[in-house]
């Protein structure tokens, strides 16, 4: 079969496409005929070598498809159902063997690329707004790069939670993404000074209730400046670069702030977690309420265009590779 192939850390020409061994499904493991794989930042953080990587390896650790085969002692799923999974290395490939524990059946109206455009970061989105730091009506928020793929969906999520969410983008069609996911106000971060100073300014001086900012290194000064007292910094990504380390004294010193830097996997711990949020994902976009904007869907071939795309601030929403 053709998979995507990276035999050492580097940049994206190290994406290579491959003829590989077909994989088998061992215990409790389903195969599954790839219709769409997900490309995340994590995908890039692995393919540098950030987050170590075993080489060679294939790289993709979402996606949609239709299951082929089952392995042994599998239960609940049959030969020809569509199922989704977000933490299965392997995905770019048109085949790909799954944990049957790491999976979530995806509803007949929601197409692959959609069914992969809401679960990495649909869920990222949600646990963000639900657990991580659940959202007041009336609260304030600052989402960074708003018209990305997390960004969109934590725009919605937040707006249509009651809350106020100043978005900060790089261009003036991110912006209007932005605004047509419902952020309020909508920042230009490429073209301000003093971004904290604009935010204040947008809060009657008082700051905001949260920042969202998986921008990290170029944002993250700023995200502390602009919170109110007693404010939450979720630091979830590093998509400029990682935040040097902090003295926590900048917290006091700030107004008694609260720090977290969270990751998804630790809130879909197991599978009854992760059905039940990529289920709660997945009724939203079944029923309208939030929508997925699929930004670019690329050939299997062109997985090297997708990670410079993303790391060059091209996209928009969620990028998806087609295998076939
Ligand atoms: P995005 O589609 O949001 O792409 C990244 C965006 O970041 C760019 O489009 C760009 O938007 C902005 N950006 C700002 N500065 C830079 C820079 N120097 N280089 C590149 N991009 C920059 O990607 P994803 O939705 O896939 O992921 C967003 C972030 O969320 C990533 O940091 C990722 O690691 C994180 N994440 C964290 C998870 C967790 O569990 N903690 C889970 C999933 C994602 P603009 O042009 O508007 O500035």
């Amino acid at each position: 079969m053709r998979a995507v192939r990276v035999t050492k850390a580097g940049g994206p020409d190290v994406l290579e496409v491959a003829d590989v061994e077909p994989p088998a499904p061992g215990p409790g493991e389903v195969l599954v005929e790839v219709g769409a794989a997900g490309v995340n930042y994590i995908d890039t953080y692995q393919r540098e070598g950030i987050y170590p990587m075993d080489t060679p390896y294939v790289p993709g650790l979402e996606g949609s498809g239709r299951v082929t085969a089952l392995g042994e002692g599998v239960d609940g799923v049959a030969v020809g159902d569509r199922i989704a999974w977000a933490e299965t290395l392997g995905s770019y490939a048109e085949q790909v063997v799954v944990p049957w524990a790491k999976a979530v059946p995806v509803p007949d109206p929601i197409a692959d690329d959609v069914a992969v455009g809401a679960l990495l970061q649909g869920m990222t989105a949600h646990f963000l707004v639900t657990d991580c730091r659940p959202l007041n009506s009336g609260e304030i928020v600052l989402v960074h790069a708003a018209a990305g793929g997390v960004g969109l969906l934590l725009t919605q999520l937040a707006t249509a939670g009651g809350a106020r969410v100043i978005a900060t983008t790089s261009t003036a069609e991110k912006a209007e993404l932005a605004r047509g996911a419902g952020a309020a106000e909508v920042i230009d971060y490429t073209q301000v000074d003093d971004l904290a100073a604009e935010v204040r300014e947008l809060t009657g001086g008082t700051g905001v209730d949260a920042v969202f900012d998986a921008v990290g290194r170029t944002t993250f000064d700023a995200s502390l400046a602009a919170l109110r007292k007693r404010g939450t910094l979720v630091l979830y990504g590093a998509a400029s670069g990682p935040v040097p380390p902090l003295d926590p004294q900048r917290l006091n010193a700030g107004g008694s702030l609260y720090l977290t830097r969270p990751k998804l996997f630790d809130y879909i711990d197991g599978t009854e977690a992760l059905r039940a949020r990529a289920d709660a994902v997945y009724t939203e976009v079944a029923a309208g309420r939030l929508d997925v904007r699929i930004g670019h869907r690329y050939p299997l071939e062109q997985a090297r265009t997708a990670h410079e795309d993303l790391q060059g601030r091209r996209t928009t929403g969620k990028l998806v590779l087609l295998p076939s």
